[in-house]
């Protein structure tokens, strides 16, 4: 989408959800918005009722220190809240409890890599706590008569806001960043990355400027892209219009936008002129938080083992080809379940990761299926291969066997019982299939002698046909070889 003049500029704000028990400021549950009765976990505080206090949430805290350390931010010692002050029915106290002047995670960084491998190192600017807003249904009806119900379980869920530099320059970098947010949230158990739950928004800052300049242009913010591909779509768009303006002697307008995903355009939502003044004050109901040292050494203790570090481990410790790892590496609870399949081989991790990442990738994508809701158990794969490394089966039969796998949950053995494909490597019993296939084929038989030597593959085939597939490859190749040889 840039051209050889132009370098798009793109940084993000990440909104996620943490992952609590309980609201940000009250003891209210969080609940699954997309299932739960509308309106059924709210309480005074959460509600905007006046005169309603807010305690902080000490796991929000928590996470939000996880995430800052993840994203190698500094944790500052002093934190404190601040009212962002607008007026919009799903926000019920006319006002937004979020971090202003004292983020609770200022200055880090992470590496990314775009899909053709181009490594890329974003800025994080800062990270703070807030709370999420009330959620609005639209009713559209005839005459103009439409109405609007609002769902207020949503209201006062801990939020954390991650801020970006402006280090992107594609929408591939924009992609690659989002994603390994996402990646990094999962692996926290702070986030559950669950798009289509709302879980988490980004918003796209973007602007293009001309190649060599070190000055920024000016950015328009596309707001609310609810999925990785509305990112990219609505960035591409975005850094092409921006081209087109400036090349037509025209200047870029600083404004809101937002994507209409069956147009594909983004859309003026509101311009500079309009931009919201948020009158951020101190929140005279919540003292400033102080973190001391012993407090961020505890939760960095509590950190798991993160993305980079795993697939550092998955190379060095398992010799996984390093694209098996990047595969594996992208789903902790791929990840996981790889491990708990080697644990249940115990060893040959390269095969066990050839039939994950190969095989059963592929059936989880044919039908669209997560692999927590895979009914293949992980020691079921480790048997499977089991089976084919000992050379009970074939290749070939281990993917069929796979495949009633993946669709009853049973457990290979049973399976291979069932079909009878156990595999013959058995030297008398396949020399007799041998004798008869070159029995049965005098012609080519001569053919080959004559020098024929390509026939020798279909020899093979029809030794594989008289013994439905489940002859051993290279016990046959050899009685093949040695018996015609013997007829020269
Ligand atoms: P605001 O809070 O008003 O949106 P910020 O200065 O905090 O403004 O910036 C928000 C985001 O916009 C950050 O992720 C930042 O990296 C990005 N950003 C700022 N200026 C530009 C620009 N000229 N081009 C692209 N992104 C930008
Ligand atoms: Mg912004
Ligand atoms: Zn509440």
């Amino acid at each position: 989408m840039t051209n050889d003049r132009y370098e798009a500029v793109i940084g993000m704000e990440i909104h996620a959800e943490l992952r609590t028990a309980s609201k940000m400021f009250c003891a209210c549950p969080v609940v699954d918005t997309t299932v739960a009765e509308p309106n059924t976990a709210v309480c005074p505080v959460c509600g905007g009722l006046p005169g309603a206090m807010p305690v902080v949430n000490k796991l929000a805290v928590e996470q939000a220190m996880m995430v800052g350390l993840a994203l190698n931010c500094q944790i500052n010692a002093f934190t404190s809240f601040a009212r962002k002050n607008y007026f919009y029915p799903d926000l019920p106290k006319g006002y937004q409890i979020s971090q202003y002047d004292d983020p609770i995670a200022t200055n880090g960084w992470i590496e990314v890599q775009t899909d053709d491998g181009e490594p890329v190192r974003v800025g994080i600017r800062r990270a703070h706590m807030e709370e999420d807003t009330a959620k609005s249904f639209h009713h559209a009806a005839p005459g103009g008569r439409g109405y609007t119900l609002i769902d207020f379980n949503r209201s006062g869920v801990p939020l954390l806001e991650i801020v970006s530099e402006p280090d992107m320059h594609s929408a591939a970098a924009a992609l690659a960043y989002a994603t390994k947010i996402r990646e990094i949230l999962r692996y926290l158990g702070v986030n559950s990355g669950d798009m289509e739950r709302g879980v988490l928004r980004f918003e796209a800052n973007v602007s293009v400027r001309r190649r060599g300049s070190q000055t920024l242009g000016t950015r328009t913010e596309i707001k609310n892209l609810n999925s990785f591909r509305a990112l990219v779509r609505a960035s591409e768009y975005e850094i092409a219009r921006q081209i087109e303006v400036v090349e037509s002697g025209g200047v870029v307008v600083q404004e809101t936008l937002g994507w209409d995903e069956a147009r594909g355009v983004t859309v003026t939502q509101r311009s500079k002129e309009h931009a919201h003044d948020y009158r951020y004050f101190p929140e005279p109901d919540l003292p400033p938080l102080a973190i001391d040292d012993t407090w961020i050494e505890e939760v960095r203790q509590s950190l798991p083992e993160l993305p980079d570090a795993k697939y550092r481990r998955f190379v060095a410790a398992y010799g996984l080809p390093e694209n098996d790892a990047r595969i594996l590496v992208e789903d902790v609870a791929l990840a996981d379940y790889f491990e708990a399949a080697v644990r249940g081989y115990g060893g040959k991790a390269v095969s066990v990761s050839k039939w994950v990442v190969g095989e059963l990738a592929y059936l989880m994508n044919r039908d669209g299926i997560a692999i927590e809701r895979v009914r293949v158990a992980p020691e079921s794969i480790a048997s499977l291969v089991k089976l084919l490394d000992a050379g009970t089966i074939s290749q070939s039969s281990a993917k069929d066997v796979l495949g009633t796998m993946f669709e009853s949950g049973r457990a290979p053995e049973a399976i291979v019982k069932e079909k009878g494909l156990v595999q013959i490597s058995d030297q008398d019993q396949l020399a007799q299939v041998v004798d008869q296939v070159l029995a049965d084929h005098p012609e080519e038989v001569t053919a080959y002698l004559e020098g024929r030597e390509s026939l020798l593959q279909w020899f093979m085939g029809q030794v594989m046909r008289a013994t439905r597939g489940r002859a051993q490859p290279q016990t046959v190749l050899g009685l093949l070889r040695a018996k015609l040889e013997a007829r020269r």
